[in-house]
């Protein structure tokens, strides 16, 4: 696989700094009952890395400390972990919106039948990848079989209230380009899917995350294999929006591996590249609150300020309209 830190490394990005910490994003391991060839922790059902359950306790320690609002969850498949369900609860006691990052077919795995139930009797809210509303397409990117059993999944939680408004069980799905373009106007995207989806399967959800393709591991490396990531580089830059500055995600997330250490996101972590200021760890949380650190930037925060913007919360619609 192409290293695409050294071009994005020679790329300047405008200085950023953090502002309040509201959000820990955790990847509990690397652990999946799937092995998507697009997966960019090269997650899968041998793979056993995991945070240990020390490490558990002290995330929602430093939640409670810092007075966190969000703690949103990923891996992996999260809910492989064995302390997923401790970990979920514990927050949920202390007033804090859960996020989980759910791939869907593990919804219907054996042994997590009751999963979909355990996410709504908590008020989970999960946050589902669907890259696209055509079976072709999601099985060719995450595996035979995977559209039917994402739709079994979503299927499960309507039947328990998520997606319907009026539950406040919030079921929200992500879309990503599937080559080297900007994702296309998240709210007519939206639109689509709803009706799509809608129409076809009876499904319903919340709301789409359209999110932008970073230039780095297995995408980078298949830009840089076809010649095309100096191309996708300038296509970023040249749709790149200063007023999105001020709602990437990494001014009020930061984002921890297993091993509890901290990036200023999730795409640093992918990238190794520390936290700005200098490496720190989730114990560090418990007395520093990151106020006003600078943020590690290279080549790819393009990627967060382009066109309509791109976080983990989707296109960045306020800076945007
Ligand atoms: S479901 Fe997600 S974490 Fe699992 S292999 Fe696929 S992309 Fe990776
Ligand atoms: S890639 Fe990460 S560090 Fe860069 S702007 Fe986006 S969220 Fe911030």
């Amino acid at each position: 696989m192409h290293d695409t830190l050294p071009r994005l490394e020679a790329i300047c990005f405008p200085d950023l700094r953090r502002g309040r910490l509201t959000t820990l994003q955790v990847n509990v391991g690397y652990r999946c009952n799937q092995s998507c060839v697009h997966c960019h922790v090269a997650a899968g059902p041998n793979r056993t890395e995991a945070m240990a359950p020390e490490l558990i306790d002290l995330v929602l320690e430093v939640l409670e400390r810092r007075r966190l609002s969000i703690l949103d969850i990923t891996g992996g498949a999260p809910e492989l972990h064995p302390a997923f369900r401790r970990l979920v609860a514990g927050a949920r006691e202390l007033g804090i919106k859960v996020m989980d990052r759910c791939n869907l077919t593990i919804l219907s795995e054996p042994g997590h039948e009751d999963l979909a139930s355990f996410l709504a009797a908590h008020e989970v809210e999960v946050v589902a990848s669907l890259p696209c509303y055509l079976e072709g397409n999601v099985d060719a990117q995450r595996g035979k079989g995977v559209f039917e059993r994402s739709i079994a999944g979503l299927r499960r939680l309507n039947a328990l209230g998520y997606g319907d408004p009026r539950t406040g069980l919030t079921l929200n799905l992500v879309f990503n380009p599937q080559g080297p373009s900007l994702p296309p106007s998240q709210t007519a995207l939206e639109a689509d899917y709803k009706r799509i989806l809608a129409e076809r399967y009876g499904v319903i959800f919340n709301e789409l995350f359209a999110l932008t393709n970073m230039p780095i591991q297995r995408f980078g490396s298949m830009l840089v294999s076809k010649h095309q990531f100096d191309d996708y580089m300038a296509l970023l830059q040249s749709a790149h929006r200063p007023e999105n500055l001020e709602g990437v995600m990494c001014r009020s997330l930061v984002s921890v591996d297993y091993e509890g250490f901290l990036y200023d996101c999730d795409f640093n972590q992918m990238l190794s590249l520390p936290l700005g200021g200098g490496r720190a760890h989730l114990r560090d949380l418990l007395a520093d609150d990151l106020d006003g650190r600078p943020i590690r930037v290279a080549g790819h925060c393009y990627g967060c300020t382009a066109g309509q913007g791109s976080s983990c919360g989707g296109a960045l619609k306020e800076a945007a309209e």
